[in-house]
């Protein structure tokens, strides 16, 4: 008898060609969460995946349901294929149960599936013959086979497992199997939620933060730290950029009108950005703007920032309302981080009448007025890399 852990994760893309590739991927994704864990196994079954040699099984579970790619999870026992092992098995599992619910006054359902055809009994035999002994064990048992408290779940297949916990996982796919992309990671709710639903379609991420020193401070900078290292529990290894912006943004004040300050902070966000995912191989940036939650978030804007670069831009949020952009930001537990009270640069030249629909053409004058290159490149020079 010996405690693993069982993986489901989905089908959908695994039909055909790539499906080595992607279980490969997250097979490798897994093994590098669970490294702190100790000497782990990582087993292929039918669709399935094991982990075996666990010491700390719930430690363990926990790492998996941020694992992208993962459907669910089961704490499970593994037992050689004779009704001796099994019934054993089922026991524990049940005592395991009736400790969750706190009592053992409660209704279960034993559920077989034989993948193994050689065993000697099918899964409505081994329904029943469990379910009585279940009975007998512990008599203030009752059956409901329609809406158990508990499901007892038995699998015959290389060899037998018993189990009634199933865990959600996040779904997505594996990380790795999707290519890269950078995420302009500013320490606010938005952004950590968009770079976390690009990666949970496979994407590997590095993440740029411009840092306005004396306007921002250390604990600004540390708070976007923290929060790309909550998504990295997610996403594996990110490499932050973090890049000096005082200069652009002080020229841009003396030099441009004031309406145009934030698109034209934007779209130098965007350009220092661009340069830094070429030298990642990201092919994509990421932001987390949402159509008009505020002024340089109008689809006008997005236009203009746009025009800012050749990459194209994805912002996984565009839709969203602020409510449920917060409410993933709790699930994803980024959200108490983000809320942290430390300013960031777009609060410090901040024009008071922003324009909203600002037209490509007058902006791109005012960008005129400034030696974009110069600022650019100062600002690459310049930038400080952590990896997280
Ligand atoms: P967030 O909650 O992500 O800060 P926001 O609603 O505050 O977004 P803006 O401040 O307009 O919106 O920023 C829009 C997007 O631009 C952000 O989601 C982020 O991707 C990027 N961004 C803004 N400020 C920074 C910054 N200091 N460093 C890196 N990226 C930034
Ligand atoms: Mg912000």
């Amino acid at each position: 008898m010996e405690d693993v852990i069982l993986i489901r994760y989905g089908e959908i893309y695994l039909k055909g060609l790539n499906r080595p590739f992607f279980e490969n991927m997250l097979i490798k994704n897994i093994k590098k969460a669970l490294e702190e864990f100790g000497d782990i196994q990582v087993k292929k079954g039918q669709g399935r995946l094991y982990v075996e040699k666990i010491k700390d099984m719930r430690g363990a579970i926990s790492r998996l349901s941020k694992i992208f790619g993962i459907i669910s999870v089961s704490p499970a026992i593994k037992l050689s294929k004779d009704m001796e092992s099994i019934e054993d098995g089922v026991r524990v599992i049940m005592r395991d149960a009736i400790s969750k619910h706190g009592t053992d006054n409660i209704t279960f359902k034993v559920e077989s599936r034989r993948s193994d055809k050689s065993f000697p009994k099918n899964s409505m035999e081994l329904n029943k013959e469990l379910g009585a002994f279940l009975l007998k064990e512990f008599p203030n048992l009752k059956v409901d086979v329609h809406n158990p408290q508990v499901l007892i779940s038995v699998e015959i297949r290389e060899w037998a497992y018993v189990y009634h916990e199933v865990i959600d996982g996040v779904g997505g796919m594996p990380i790795g199997t999707n290519g890269k992309a950078t995420l302009l990671l500013s320490g606010g709710i938005d952004s950590p939620v968009a770079g976390w639903m690009i990666a949970k379609r496979g994407v590997e991420l590095s993440a740029v933060y411009y840092h306005s020193v004396p306007y921002t401070s250390e604990r600004a900078k540390q708070k976007v730290i923290d929060l790309a290292r909550v998504l990295s529990e997610y996403s594996g290894r990110i490499k932050l950029y973090v890049v000096p912006f005082t200069k652009i943004q002080q020229d841009i004040y003396i030099n441009c009108p004031e309406a145009q300050l934030t698109i034209l902070m934007r779209r130098f966000m965007m350009k220092i950005a661009e340069e830094i995912a070429k030298r990642e191989n990201a092919k994509v940036l990421v932001t987390g703007e949402s159509i008009g939650q505020v002024a340089s978030q109008t689809l006008e804007s997005l236009v203009v920032t746009d025009d800012a670069v050749d990459m194209p831009v994805l912002r996984p949020l565009v839709g969203f309302d602020k409510v449920e952009i917060m409410d993933l930001a709790k699930e994803i537990g980024t959200y108490d981080i983000s809320i942290l009270p430390y300013e960031d640069c777009c609060t410090v030249f901040v024009p008071k009448h922003p324009v909203t629909r600002p037209k490509l053409e007058s902006v791109k004058k005012a960008e005129g007025l400034l030696d974009v290159d110069t600022l650019i490149k100062e600002a690459l020079d310049n930038l400080e890399i952590i990896k997280i």
